[in-house]
C-alpha cells in the first residue's frame, strides 16, 4: 500500500447518492480519469457540514478524495457546474436519472474511460437547455453503447455483410445489429425496423449533438426508436452484468479482491 497515493483531486460527476451510517453519504460518481468510484463523505448529512451543499446528484464538482481501506473518502468538495434544471424539473430529472443509470450500469470501478465522461457531461448540459428529452436519450444510448464496447452495426447487414438498402430491415440485439430484408425476415428474435428508424438511428449514431438536435420526429418513430433501443440496451446490459459478476466471482476465487 505504501507505494501508492493517499490523497488525489479529482472532478468527478455524482451519478448516484444514498444515505450511509448515521451521517455520512455513499456517492457513485463518474470521473474523467478513474472511471467510476464509489466514495463515502463522512458527516455530509450533518446540517454544519461544509461539503453537504457541494455533493448535489448530477453535478460536477472538484474532489480531494483520500485513499481508504475499502472506500475512499471525500475530504473535500466544491460544485463547479450544478446542473440546477435537473433536479428542478421532474421530467429532465427523470432522463438524468437514466444517464445516469445507463453509465453505472454498463462500467466496471475504475475503469477508466475520459470520452464517456465527456458524453456524461455533455449529456447532462443538454437536458438542461434542449427540449426534445428523448432524442438526446437515443442519442446517449448510441454513442455510450460504443464508448462501452457494444456498438450496434447499423450500416451493413450482420448475416450476409451486404449493405443495407432503403428496404423494411431488422435488428438482432444478441447478434449486434440491423440484418437485410432477405436475411432478417426469418431470423429468430429479430424485430422490424422501418426504413425511416434505421435512417434516425445511423444519423444519431454517426452526427454530432449540433446536427442531430435539429431532427424533429414524429411521435410514431420516436416510439419505434425508443423500443428498439430499450431491446438492444437490455440484451446487453444483462450479459454485461453477467460478465461483470462473472470477474468478480473469479478475482474472489483467485483471492484478488
Ligand atoms: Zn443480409
Amino acid at each position: 500500500m505504501s507505494h501508492r497515493e493517499r490523497v488525489y483531486r479529482t472532478q468527478a460527476i455524482v451519478l448516484r447518492r444514498t444515505d450511509f451510517g448515521e451521517a455520512d453519504r455513499l456517492l457513485t460518481v463518474f470521473t474523467p480519469d478513474r472511471g467510476k468510484l464509489r466514495l463515502v463523505a463522512k458527516g455530509a448529512r450533518k446540517p454544519s457540514s461544509r461539503k453537504s451543499g457541494h455533493l448535489e446528484l448530477f453535478s460536477r464538482g472538484q474532489f480531494m478524495v483520500a485513499v481508504g481501506r475499502e472506500l475512499d473518502i471525500v475530504t473535500q468538495a466544491e460544485t463547479l457546474e450544478p446542473f440546477l434544471p435537473l433536479r428542478e424539473d421532474l421530467l429532465r430529472t427523470t432522463y438524468a436519472y437514466y444517464v445516469a443509470e445507463l453509465a453505472d450500469a454498463f462500467t466496471a470501478e475504475r475503469d477508466e474511460n475520459g470520452p464517456l465522461y465527456r458524453l456524461l457531461l455533455d449529456a447532462y448540459g443538454w437536458l438542461c437547455a434542449d427540449e426534445d428529452l428523448a432524442l438526446i436519450a437515443r442519442y446517449y444510448e448510441l454513442h455510450l453503447l460504443g464508448l462501452v464496447g457494444f456498438q450496434p452495426q447499423l450500416f451493413a447487414c450482420i448475416s450476409c455483410r451486404n449493405p443495407l438498402e432503403p428496404e423494411i430491415s431488422y435488428m438482432s440485439a444478441a447478434d449486434g445489429g440491423i440484418l437485410c430484408g432477405r436475411c432478417g425476415r426469418d431470423w429468430i428474435g429479430a424485430a422490424e425496423v422501418s426504413v425511416n428508424a434505421l435512417k434516425v438511428l445511423r444519423f444519431l449514431q454517426t452526427r454530432d449533438w449540433d446536427t442531430c438536435r435539429l431532427l424533429r420526429l414524429s411521435p410514431a418513430t420516436h416510439i419505434e426508436i425508443e423500443r428498439l433501443m430499450n431491446t438492444y440496451l437490455t440484451y446487453h446490459l444483462e450479459r454485461k452484468l453477467k460478465s461483470v459478476d462473472f470477474i468478480h466471482r473469479l478475482r474472489r476465487q483467485m483471492g484478488v479482491g
